[in-house]
């Protein structure tokens, strides 16, 4: 599965080997944890990029509601259940606060899946849990989750990516209704990707509806087939062949 491709659930469902029944889930593969992102109610976005860290700010999860809580808005974000275990606010805090402090070397792997309508899921990638805070919301506490996205190499180790490769929830919600879920070229409404229109590496942007599309996978492939090609550089005055791979 490639970055922005777009799923239906039960890809999703087949992709993780199970259900998932909350938006966090805490090292539900063996190697790393889930986040699933779907724009709350009443927000203006679903993922929040701090312009001054750089990073994608995932918020916590409320208080389930019950009759002793029926306004899981009204109390602070749980880190720990009445029982006293760690909720999954509360593993993941722990695990960033262990990152910060030095004691675990390699931050949390966490991939992420945002949907963008009902039963329609787009895989964002990997990322790395940085960072956690709690802060005053509304008069309460919640929780905010810093993540830097990064690709997986062979042998398990990590680059770490631009933020502004991606491509915001709500410029996803407006491509995908815009382009009524079909790919622009052919109208296919499978195996579907939000494509670049300008490659994010030749400095289209993500972060406007005007530079994303839908393409269905051929149409992605017989794209990249044309970016990717070989170009002569001339460097310093001497001439050398080299092999120029963009990709979307
Ligand atoms: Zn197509």
């Amino acid at each position: 599965m490639e970055v922005d491709d777009i799923i239906s659930y039960l890809d999703l469902v087949q992709a993780e080997r199970g259900t998932l029944q909350k938006g966090m889930n805490y090292r539900f593969g063996k190697t790393y944890s889930v986040f699933l992102m779907s724009i709350r109610k009443g927000a203006p976005y679903a993922d929040e990029l701090d312009s001054e860290t750089g990073l994608l700010i995932y918020e916590g999860h409320d208080e389930p509601k019950t009759a002793t809580c029926p306004v899981p808005k009204n109390v602070d974000q749980p880190l720990q259940t009445p029982k006293g275990s760690w909720t999954e606010n509360g593993k993941f805090f722990r695990a960033a606060t262990d990152f910060s402090s030095g004691l675990i070397k390699e931050p949390e792997l966490i991939k992420v899946y945002e949907k963008i309508t009902k039963g329609i899921w787009c895989y964002k990638g990997f990322f790395e849990l940085v960072g956690a805070r709690i802060v005053a919301s509304n008069n309460r506490k919640v929780f905010k989750f810093e993540l830097r996205p990064v690709r997986k190499k062979v042998f398990g180790s990590r680059v770490v990516l631009p933020v502004n490769r991606l491509i915001p929830s709500h410029v996803k919600q407006e491509v995908w209704k815009r382009d009524h879920g079909r790919c622009v070229l052919c109208g296919d409404t499978h195996n579907l990707h939000f494509d670049h229109e300008i490659p994010f590496s030749k400095g289209g942007s993500s972060l406007t509806a005007v530079n994303v599309r839908l393409l269905c996978a051929k149409h992605n492939l017989q794209k990249s087939d044309k970016i990717m090609s070989f170009v002569p550089w001339i460097i310093s005055g001497a001439s050398v062949t080299g092999a120029s791979f963009v990709s979307n």
